[in-house]
């Protein structure tokens, strides 16, 4: 069986490593209840702790609308270093507006416009939480990129698009790229040419043995509510005998991204 990329002695060193940097401070805006939220806001505040950084929580009124939206926005700008849109927002939030409002230079999940452009030029600030978690956890298990073949499953603008821009840094990561989607001919074909396999497309288990190349590493990004828990998008009883290494689900990949988000806190 391959080797476990569990994602806890990642996100532990990371923290660690931020524990000695002056202290920063998170606003983190939200709007209603909602389960996920409540879990990935407790995962922030934990490792808050453990860093000695603060956050502020602010909740927007269940009807609140755009103007109150910025208003608060507005507001947390003047106390915090960083701000975290917690979603979901009610469909009435235009979020682009919103991270607009954010701003660059508050941005610490690294989708505002002109940071994701930094991105594409070369020169990332603030990295998307997501891509970043899964560039950790290679750094951390010594994963070697450089000219490899890493084929990642989904294009999304929060994981899958980012993560190619970064894989292909140059004298960084140095990745040979291929990026597929539901349109892909051939699917198979190309995710058993990969070195570096990963997956975010938000389906339990699709990723079967036929799809895995001996040896090759694997990592899953999907988080999906099944039957039995929280699965992944890789069927990873069915794949993990022929990988080299493959993360978990849960306990991979979305353990590091409350980190992450930490880190780029202290990045901005
Ligand atoms: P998304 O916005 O849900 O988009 C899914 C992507 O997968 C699209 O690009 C889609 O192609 C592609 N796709 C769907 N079915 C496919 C198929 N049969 N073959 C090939 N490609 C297919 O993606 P996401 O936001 O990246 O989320 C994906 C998963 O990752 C979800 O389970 C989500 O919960 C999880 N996630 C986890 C974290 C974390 O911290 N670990 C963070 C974010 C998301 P088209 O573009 O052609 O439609």
């Amino acid at each position: 069986m391959g080797l476990i990329l569990k994602g806890k002695p990642v996100r532990e060193k990371i923290l660690e490593e931020l524990k000695s940097r002056e202290e920063r401070v998170l606003g983190v805006l939200r709007c209603g209840r909602d389960p996920g939220a409540d879990w990935y806001l407790k995962g922030i505040e934990k490792a808050a702790e453990k860093t000695g950084d603060n956050i502020i929580p602010v909740s927007m009124k269940s009807d609140g609308d755009i103007v109150d939206a910025i208003e608060q926005i507005d507001n947390l700008k003047r106390m915090v270093h960083g701000i975290l849109l917690l979603k979901p927002f009610p469909e009435n939030i235009d979020m682009d507006r919103m991270i607009r409002e954010v701003g660059p230079d508050k941005d610490v999940e690294g989708i505002h416009p002109e940071n994701l452009g930094r991105l594409l030029l070369g020169n990332p600030t603030s990295i998307p939480t997501t891509p970043g978690a899964v560039l950790e956890m290679l750094k951390f298990y010594q994963i070697e990129t450089e000219g490899k073949h890493c084929v990642i499953v989904g294009r999304s603008e929060v994981v899958g698009k980012p993560l190619a821009l970064l894989l292909l840094l140059k004298n960084v990561w140095d990745a040979t790229v291929t990026v597929c989607h539901s349109r892909t001919e051939n699917l198979e074909e190309i995710t058993r040419s990969a070195d570096i396999l990963i997956v975010s497309i938000g389906r339990p288990g699709f990723i079967k043995r036929r799809h895995v190349r001996e040896g090759a590493v694997v990592i899953d990004v999907g988080i999906n509510e099944a039957e039995n828990g929280i699965v992944g998008d890789v069927d990873f009883d069915d794949v993990k005998d022929i990988t080299g290494a493959i993360t978990p689900v849960p306990g991979g990949v979305g353990s590091i991204t409350s980190a992450l988000i930490l880190k780029n806190l202290h990045s901005l």
